[in-house]
């Protein structure tokens, strides 16, 4: 059976051309890119490289990106090394739809003598920024903001938000690990000082990541060690999914200017809108004027997204009920909590998350295979038939 990935804001396929890239450097090419010698220095070469493709990515210089193992690490790196940067400011700031790689590290650090703000969103997903700029005082250490949402796809207004941020002496994080290569980001034209994003939302491996750090922000490193990555981040480095990231980005950048993301939004739009036509008591969650791209999550009342899940499974087709971080518990998501989202629709709410090698046909293929799925669930479902009075 021919799979169907619609799961691409959980991980994505590496390109053919990213795994060519990358497998002289686990054969031919092992050198340690901080050897003397000419064979380490032609993958310190070639690491370079790909520190230039990944700046221009994301309109940086080269020097400003900092190598890390996976977003996590970056988002972990930035937070941390604001409050250790002003160490007498006790407050931090963030939303309320943050993955947990932000969300879990502002809870942990709340218990740790730190005040945590979370900012409200509206049921569209859309920050309230009066919040924000409220709360904000003299002893906020740091704001960290997502730049696209994992789950719905809703996109934050971050050049807005860091450029009032910045002007009132705050730093600025933002995690940019869904937003990166899939829409047009350029750091150097907005406040943000610090920024995450991770290879394998953009098709290159897992365990590879990278954190911008604007020249002249105050900065230690998360991992203390040897001077790898200018001291910023100690380790002898991961050299092919290095050089894999920079072919990614390389390639992400290229799809970016020939507006390549038009053509996944269509399919995107297609299949949204066609299960809303074929299927009552269907709703997007999230803002649709301000998402990425790639993403919709459809929220079907009175079904369990699990249930769909295993269903949709059978034809080979992979989606999401939420974060893939979240799946396995029938919890709602925290990001459909924080939005309001009724229960019974958050509970059978999917996310399908495209990426370019989709293509229209299996959109097609779940167009035909989910609104019998919705039909036959609700069939079972005692929810559906109170509901509907049947
Ligand atoms: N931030 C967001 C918004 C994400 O979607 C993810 C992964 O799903 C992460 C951070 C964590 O990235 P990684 O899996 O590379 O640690």
């Amino acid at each position: 059976m021919k799979v169907i990935y619609v799961d691409n804001n959980a991980t994505t396929m590496v390109a053919p051309e990213v795994l060519d890239a990358m497998l002289p450097y686990f054969s031919t090419n092992y050198g340690n890119p901080s050897s003397m010698h000419s064979f380490g220095g032609n993958v310190a070469g070639a690491m370079n490289e790909a520190r230039d493709n990944v700046a221009k990515l994301i309109g940086a210089q080269p020097e400003e990106v900092v190598f890390t193992s996976c977003g996590t690490e970056s988002d972990s790196t930035a937070i941390r090394a604001a409050i250790e940067s002003y160490p007498h400011k006790k407050h931090i700031v963030t939303s309320r739809v943050e993955h947990p790689a932000v969300k879990n590290l502002y809870e942990t650090l709340s218990k740790k003598g730190y005040r945590a703000t979370f900012v409200p969103v509206d049921s569209n997903g859309r920050l309230d920024i009066d919040y924000l700029y409220d709360s904000l005082s003299d002893d906020t250490a740091i704001v960290s903001l997502m730049w696209g949402n994992n789950e719905t796809g809703v996109v934050f207004p971050i050049e807005e938000i860091s450029r009032e941020v910045k002007s009132r002496g705050i730093l600025f994080h933002t995690d940019a690990v869904q937003a990166v290569g899939k829409i047009p980001i350029n750091v150097a034209e907005t406040g943000v000082d610090m920024l995450s994003l991770s290879g394998h939302k953009f098709h290159s491996p897992k365990g590879i990541g990278a954190l911008y750090v604007r020249k002249g922000t105050k900065f230690s490193p998360f991992m203390i060690g040897g001077h790898q990555e200018r001291g910023r981040r100690g380790g002898t480095e991961n050299t092919a999914s290095i050089i894999g990231l920079g072919k990614a980005a390389e390639l992400a950048a290229a799809h970016l200017a020939e507006n390549g993301y038009e053509r996944i939004s269509r399919m995107r739009d297609r299949l949204e809108q066609t299960l809303l036509d074929r299927v009552p008591n269907a709703m997007i969650n999230g803002d649709p004027a301000n998402r990425l791209p790639n993403t919709t999550s459809i929220a079907f009342e009175y079904v369990e997204g699990e249930a769909i899940l295993l269903m949709m499974n059978e034809y080979g087709i992979c989606a999401s009920s939420g974060s893939a971080c979240t799946s396995g518990s029938l919890e709602p998501s925290h990001v459909l909590r924080a939005m309001g989202v009724p229960f019974t629709a958050a509970h059978g709410s999917i996310r399908f998350s495209l990426s370019r090698y989709n293509t229209e046909d299996e959109i097609d293929v779940i167009l035909e295979k989910l609104p019998p799925v919705i039909k036959r669930l609700r069939e079972l479902s005692p929810f559906w038939k109170e509901a509907m009075g049947t």
